[in-house]
């Protein structure tokens, strides 16, 4: 079907655009040896599993079920045609009784704390497992982000370098189980360019680098707009490089963002238009269901053929259906008036959107469709009543 016949609200990623970024992520590896996983946790519409299995090294999960996901859906189906992808995870404390499950679909696993190595490792390392310790580097390079900042005061993120000298208060000794590391993992970026990530990786060597040589990985995590147009990534090469020659290590990133970057729309109908001071359109879809990221980094999403309140000459505010007085889009302006009937499309809708939908209000979560390559669009999946009710 064509675009303008899918139905609304629907999320549309362009598979085109998906290869696009995937093209440039590969090239980092090609060029580097950095390993590229997929955190799947921003982005986990499985139909493209296939092909984010071609040009990446694996993915990486937050938790039992991306791990199982990765495993039916990338992993095991790419290793029948004979290519070996990775299935990592980290966890900021795994279950008793999810971990034999995480040790069937998982090759590295990645604890959170010492405790968590205690408690688990011996077990993973039996199961030849390559293991490995989050650090916080206690760097941060955000401002104004607190709740995506994993180096905040307090954070419960990593094991800060105080604290890497000692297990617990009980036994506050790590070097019986430092030889069972086979890597560190930091991930303390957001939407950040490589002058972060070499800030960062300055503040790891300083607090970790004499544990370095011991290690044979080191995952720099995600949070790498490597995607986006002003993102350098000579820099991001000569990172991973000095790790790679100064001590031997193979270096794994993970983004999420920027494998999906700019490479899906919302579409979505006006149901009516309504007047308070301003013009209001209310949408088919709503921010706090579809878009959640909207209210919660907070970020106006980019919406095709409109500019800044005023800057063209119809300005609507844009909401969604639900009862929360806050589900406001944006005010966002229109050569034209809307009207009733009209489709929007908002961009840059892959991401951290249908992974983090809800059915508040009892809203219809959107359809999710497919742009090939031919610019055909295939609905992959439609939802219903059931889905709102299946949970309850
Ligand atoms: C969120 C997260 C990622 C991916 O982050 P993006 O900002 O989507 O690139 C990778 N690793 C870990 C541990 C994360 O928590």
């Amino acid at each position: 079907m064509k675009f303008s016949e899918l139905p609304t609200p629907c999320y549309v990623v362009d598979e085109a655009l998906i290869e696009r970024n995937l093209k440039i992520l590969k090239s980092v590896t090609d060029r580097t040896g950095a390993r590229i996983l997929l955190a799947q946790k921003a982005f986990s519409m499985y139909t493209l599993y296939p092909l984010i299995g071609k040009f990446l090294n694996g993915a990486t999960a937050s938790g039992l079920y991306e791990a199982r996901l990765c495993a039916e859906e990338m992993t095991s189906p790419a290793a029948a045609e004979g290519r070996i992808l990775e299935n990592h995870i980290f966890s900021p404390a795994y279950r008793e009784t999810d971990f034999p499950e995480i040790l069937q679909y998982c090759d590295t696993i990645i604890f959170n704390s010492w405790k968590q190595v205690e408690k688990f490792g011996p077990r993973a390392k039996a199961a030849g497992k390559s293991i490995g310790l989050r650090i916080n580097p206690e760097c941060s390079t955000q401002e104004g982000h607190a709740i995506y900042d994993p180096c905040a005061p307090g954070s419960r993120l990593g094991v800060t370098k105080e604290n890497f000298g000692k297990i617990s208060d009980s036994e506050p000794d790590s070097s019986s189980l430092l030889p069972m590391l086979d890597g560190l993992h930091f991930h303390t970026l957001c939407e950040q360019n490589s002058d972060d990530l070499e800030r960062t990786l300055n503040a790891v060597e300083e607090k970790f680098g004499r544990y370095l040589p011991d290690m044979k990985w080191i995952n720099f995590g995600g949070g790498h707009h490597i995607t986006r147009a002003d993102y350098c990534i000579p820099k991001l090469e000569r990172c991973i490089i000095r790790m790679r020659e100064k001590y031997g290590l193979t270096v794994y990133l993970e983004p999420g963002e920027a494998v999906a970057l700019n490479a899906g729309f919302l579409v979505t109908t006006v149901l009516e238009i309504v007047h308070n001071d301003m013009d209001i359109a209310i949408l088919d879809t709503s921010a706090a269901c579809h878009m959640p990221d909207v209210l919660e980094m907070p970020y106006r999403p980019p919406l095709q053929n409109s500019g800044q309140p005023g800057g063209k000459a119809y300005t609507y505010r844009l909401g969604g259906p639900t009862c929360l007085a806050g589900d406001i889009i944006g005010d966002y302006s229109f050569d034209q008036p809307l009207q009733e009937g009209d489709r929007l499309v908002f961009e840059d809708m892959a991401i951290y959107s249908m992974v983090k939908n809800n059915t508040f209000n009892g809203m219809p979560l959107p359809a999710i469709a497919l742009r090939q390559k031919d610019g055909e669009c295939r609905i992959i999946k439609q939802f219903c009543y059931e889905d709102f009710k299946g949970r309850l």
